[in-house]
């Protein structure tokens, strides 16, 4: 979501005239796209900001902006921590960044903008990170609150994009540059359109348009991943073959310990039926180790599941404290 949310401020700076730079020590303005789901990642932020700061010093010119989750979570509180610091933007700031940038570049003072809400977004010029791969966002927020998870506080409740939105962006793009292209929501199949369609609907919609050649989702929440996806991947030959479908523990007690709506046995179960369906499938899925309460036991048990899903990989984290959770 970051590296979207990235693509379209560089394309906003872009048509701002702004030119990319490999050397952040020459830019005239440096942007920090912040994520807040893991304590490593803010103090990362905070140690770059913290270079800004001498940088700043040497180029008083020099415009900063932070924005994403840290400054979402901060709100004014990291004007304390950060007074170098010219913008100041939670995530549906990004709707605002030209205006924001330009109020920035004119009066020269501290320019803040906290939305409480992802509000959904229109179709901006964005500069693609990850060529032939287009990432098109078709939701935001989320509405789940796993237990151990700061999103929803930092990213507001669920939002979802229209049909039209989606697939209008989807044909900007130029077939000969873009092969695949990546829908993307922190819970992308629990997607639903303004006409009450489903995300296996959006699926086969967005399967037909002409400058699709491969077609991918991220990231899916078991307990939505539901018969009607399946099908629609196992009878798309567009839609690639690849289910990302975190886990987090292979232990039920677990599982309820954060919220995460469903057991062992369930999950199981869908991974069943996605093999049936589709066997040749790449099922890669997240595990967190070291929840609160976690036992040998229940860490035996998420050794255990990742034999019984036979994943192809799985990012493995440490459990890491996150206020509000
Ligand atoms: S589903 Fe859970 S882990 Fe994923 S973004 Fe929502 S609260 Fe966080």
């Amino acid at each position: 979501m970051n590296v979207n949310d990235s693509e379209i401020l560089s394309g906003i700076l872009e048509t701002k005239g702004y030119q990319e730079t490999t050397d952040y020590r020459s830019a005239d303005l440096v942007l920090v796209n912040t994520c807040a789901i893991r304590q490593k990642a803010e103090d990362k932020a905070y140690g770059f900001l913290g270079d800004l700061k001498g940088l700043k010093k040497e180029k008083p010119d020099l415009i900063i902006g932070i924005c994403g989750c840290i400054p979402q979570h901060e709100k004014e509180k990291i004007l304390k921590k950060l007074p170098f610091v010219d913008l100041v933007m939670g995530p549906s700031g990004i709707e605002e960044f030209g205006n924001l940038l330009s109020e920035v570049e004119t009066k020269k003072e501290t320019i803040t903008f906290f939305g409480d809400d992802c509000i959904p977004r229109g179709i901006h010029p964005s500069k693609r990170a990850k060529i032939p791969r287009a990432y098109i966002n078709i939701m935001y927020g989320c509405n789940n609150y796993c237990s151990y998870c700061i999103v929803p506080y930092v990213r507001g409740r669920e939002i979802c994009r229209p049909v039209k939105d989606v697939i209008d962006e989807i044909k900007t793009l130029d077939k000969s540059i873009y092969k695949e292209v990546f829908l993307l929501g922190q819970n992308v199949n629990s997607w639903q359109g303004d006409r009450g369609e489903k995300f296996s609907d959006l699926l086969k919609i967005v399967h037909e348009l002409q400058q699709i050649k491969w077609l991918s989702f991220m990231t899916s929440h078991p307990k939505d991943f539901t018969d009607d996806i399946i099908d629609a991947v196992a009878n798309s030959p567009k839609i690639n073959h690849y289910i990302h479908l975190p886990i987090q523990s292979g232990s039920s007690k677990i599982l309820a310990a954060m919220n995460r709506k469903y057991d062992r046995d369930y999950y199981l179960r869908v991974v069943d039926k996605i093999y049936s369906k589709i066997p040749d499938v790449a099922l890669t899925s997240d595990i967190i180790v070291g929840f609160p309460g976690e036992t040998d036991q229940d860490f035996q048990d998420s050794l255990d599941i990742i034999k019984k899903a036979e994943f192809d990989s799985v990012n493995t984290l440490v459990y890491s404290i996150r206020p509000d959770t």
